[in-house]
């Protein structure tokens, strides 16, 4: 095995069989969508035209009951309702923010739950994803590190939550009815739970699915995935997904970063920074984001902001910086940089000549902050003591 082989494949992806033996068509590609009802019985002629329309049904307005799907003959409707459901997570609680900031707790087969957060702003709405149930990455700061991976989500878990959202927005169009332009879900963040990069195919085929004009048909610039540092996998982000890329980069020495996103002592700070200089998608108009957590005397010195923008102008990447105040949880072994430290570490930055908004934190009330997200599945909670050890902070 190489040395640099994924730090984890100890996942599991559900079969897409449902326990009553019917299939569930979220989640499917085209292509796979156009397999399944041939399988089922659909004669091959009539596949492309078929698929196309139920696509339609399910992405575009809305539709999870075979019975409504009113370009379809009424026998058909009955035969597809046989063999599929149309089945997306379930939500079991929903929490809004005094901010507007929504919080929902989802229910996946298993019995497991994710969270997802939507974030209203002035001009745009962001919903922020889960990929996993837990992660199998510790990253020492992060709530969701103190939780094991539990396992990967299916595709239908990942576009099922953007799915979620908008029935709750109420915001699904009516057939016939003008297009209405603004968004209340405008935007994709996959910086919910778990490592999108350690469950790749499913968050490509979700994100496809989100992206696909016949649908939802987000653009591939409103979508950000967020990653630690899956370094082999950066490349085919841009390839097979087009999504702009962010980075949860957090510390500007091996020292440091080794301790705050283990994942680093796989991949390094300059394998890292190689990666995303050969991002494909890079320029100017689509920065890589450099995710920085503020950690009270950890990594917000005036000599780390100086070796920040040394490391992103010595590789040439086109970059803006989103400091991030950090959002502190029950037993969080860090604590928040003061303000004026913040800000003196943005000035820095801005200085040279990088963007480097600090992320307002959102919905802290009801723990829908980044970073604060965790299922409440105690039975797969790692110790206190385990967190530290693979943090490497207990000696
Ligand atoms: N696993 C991916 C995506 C999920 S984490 C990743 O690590 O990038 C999304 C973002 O929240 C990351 O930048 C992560 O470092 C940050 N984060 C995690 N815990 C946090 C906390 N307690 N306070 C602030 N940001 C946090
Ligand atoms: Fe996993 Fe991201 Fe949290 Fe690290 S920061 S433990 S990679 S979810």
């Amino acid at each position: 095995m190489s040395p640099k082989a994924p730090i984890t494949q100890d996942v599991m992806t559900i079969p897409r069989k449902l326990p009553e033996g019917k299939v569930n068509l979220v989640g499917l590609t085209r292509d796979q969508l156009r397999t399944t009802l041939v399988a089922h019985g659909t004669p091959e002629k009539q596949a492309k035209m078929r698929t196309g329309q139920i696509w339609q049904w399910i992405y575009q307005w809305g539709v999870r009951d075979f019975a409504q799907m009113t370009n379809l003959a009424k026998a058909y409707r009955a035969q597809l309702a046989e063999s599929f459901v149309i089945e997306i997570p379930e939500v079991v609680t929903r929490q809004v923010s005094e901010d507007g900031t929504r919080k929902y707790l989802c229910r996946i087969a298993g019995g497991h739950e994710v969270e997802v957060v939507y974030i209203p702003e002035d001009d745009r709405g962001t919903l922020c994803i889960s990929s996993q149930v837990g992660c199998t990455l510790t990253c020492s700061f992060c709530h969701t590190g103190t939780q094991k991976l539990v396992r990967n989500l299916t595709a239908a878990e990942i576009v099922g939550q953007v799915m979620m959202a908008r029935d709750d927005l109420d915001e699904w169009p009516t057939p016939g009815a003008p297009k209405d332009e603004t968004r209340l879900l405008s935007n994709i963040v996959l910086m919910g739970m778990g490592e999108p990069l350690y469950n790749f195919d499913n968050v490509r085929d979700a994100m496809k699915i989100a992206m696909d004009p016949e649908g939802i048909s987000l653009s591939r610039r409103r979508i950000t995935l967020s990653t630690s540092g899956v370094v082999p996998e950066i490349a085919r982000t841009a390839e097979e997904i087009g999504c702009l890329l962010a980075i949860s980069f957090h510390a500007t020495t091996d020292e440091t970063r080794d301790v705050l996103v283990p994942i680093n002592k796989r991949w390094n700070i300059e394998e890292l920074l190689h990666a995303l200089a050969s991002y494909p998608k890079a320029s100017n108009s689509e920065r890589i984001t450099f995710e920085y957590v503020m950690l009270d005397g950890v990594n917000d010195s005036d000599a780390d902001a100086h070796r920040l923008i040394d490391h992103i102008k010595r590789h040439n990447i086109p970059a803006k910086i989103n400091l991030i105040p950090f959002n502190e949880w029950p037993g969080a072994p860090y604590k928040r940089s003061s303000n004026n430290r913040i800000r003196a570490f943005a000035n820095i930055i801005y200085q040279a000549g990088y963007a480097s908004p600090i992320r307002k934190t959102r919905g802290e009330d009801i723990m829908a902050a980044c970073g604060q997200l965790k299922s409440a599945t105690e039975r797969a909670r790692k110790s206190r003591k385990q967190i530290a050890a693979e943090a490497g902070l207990d000696g």
